[in-house]
């Protein structure tokens, strides 16, 4: 039998992380490893496994991950000094968790290109 996807058991609460917001559309949480002082994951419940699978009708789940970024990173203080919303897309991008989620990054200044 495959492996449960972590991200799942993180939504169905099988799986502990620091869960900071949650709806009936995502789940956000801080990130085990972070990259910046604030690193926050914000995935959908449904199981998609990467961004090259999303649909025509997910358009407003994922306008809605977009939101909940914008609503965290007010409450979490980086919203006006600014912050970085990262999907990876597969491999070469550095997808290491197939399911897919919006990093959410800030408190210190980003170079370009994220190499
Ligand atoms: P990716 O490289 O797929 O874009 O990002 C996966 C992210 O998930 C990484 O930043 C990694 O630190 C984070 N991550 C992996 N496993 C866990 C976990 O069990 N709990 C939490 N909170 N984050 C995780």
């Amino acid at each position: 039998m495959s492996k449960p996807c972590i991200f799942c058991e993180i939504v169905a609460g099988r799986m502990d992380a620091d869960v900071i917001h949650r709806d009936d559309q995502v789940v956000a949480f801080h990130d085990i490893h972070p990259q910046a002082p604030t690193h926050v994951l914000i995935i959908p419940r449904r199981h998609i496994e990467s961004m090259v699978d999303i649909q025509p009708d997910d358009a407003s789940l994922i306008g809605h991950m977009h939101l909940t970024a914008k609503k965290l990173a007010h409450e979490l203080g980086i919203a006006d000094t600014g912050y970085r919303s990262i999907f990876n897309c597969g491999r070469d991008a550095g997808q290491t968790v197939w399911h897919i989620h919006l990093h959410l990054m800030g408190g210190r200044s980003m170079g370009w290109p994220p190499w």
